[in-house]
């Protein structure tokens, strides 16, 4: 595809999205079950039905514009989740785990914010005024996980990777009082 215009760039970037968004939604499920953290399982569950609907408002933007969704593989989300795939075989500490997940779906998450803010400019520019709605909605959603992702951390899963407990098998994440933890993760 010569990129001949912003329109161009445009449709090619949308493309990238929708690759990398199919590829979230393989990987979502995989990363929640890995989860420990049942305040992160929920976070992921929920970004997946969010990543349901951001491909459903790609559909609609693609079929406003009159063309094909397919055709670009999105390498740079292949590698980011091959990164966080290579976190699900390795020899973890359950709450390790938890913040190197967070570290991972925040790689994908900032990815994402940059594709979306940049197509988001785009249709502005080109007058597509449904499509800068649809793709501002997505990019408050993407930035909103983010910072989901960043409270999980800070609450209390990064404090306790620092120890890891040698773990009870369903081990409850309440009642850490050491280097001043809060007792329970709080989520908005
Ligand atoms: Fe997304
Ligand atoms: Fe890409
Ligand atoms: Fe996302």
């Amino acid at each position: 595809m010569k990129l001949d215009s912003l329109e161009t760039l445009y449709v090619k970037e949308l493309r990238d999205l929708y690759n990398a968004e199919h590829q979230i939604l393989k990987a979502l499920p995989k990363m929640a079950k890995a989860a420990s953290s049942p305040n992160l399982q929920k976070g992921f569950q929920e970004h997946l039905q969010q990543t349901q609907g951001q491909v459903e408002r790609l559909d609609q933007i693609f079929t406003e514009l009159g063309k094909s969704p397919k055709g670009k593989k999105c390498e740079a989300m292949e590698g980011l989740l091959k990164e966080g795939a290579e976190l699900l075989e390795a020899d973890a500490e359950p709450s390790v785990l938890d913040a190197a997940l967070i570290a991972a779906a925040q790689r994908v998450e900032h990815y994402e914010i940059a594709g979306y803010g940049c197509v988001r400019t785009y249709a502005k520019l080109l007058g597509h005024g449904e499509a800068t709605q649809l793709l501002q909605q997505t990019l408050d959603e993407e930035k909103r996980t983010d910072e989901k992702l960043t409270e999980l951390a800070m609450g209390s899963i990064n404090t306790e990777a620092i120890e890891p407990e040698t773990a009870p098998e369903t081990k409850p994440k309440v009642q850490k009082t050491a280097r001043g933890t809060s007792s329970r993760e709080t989520r908005p």
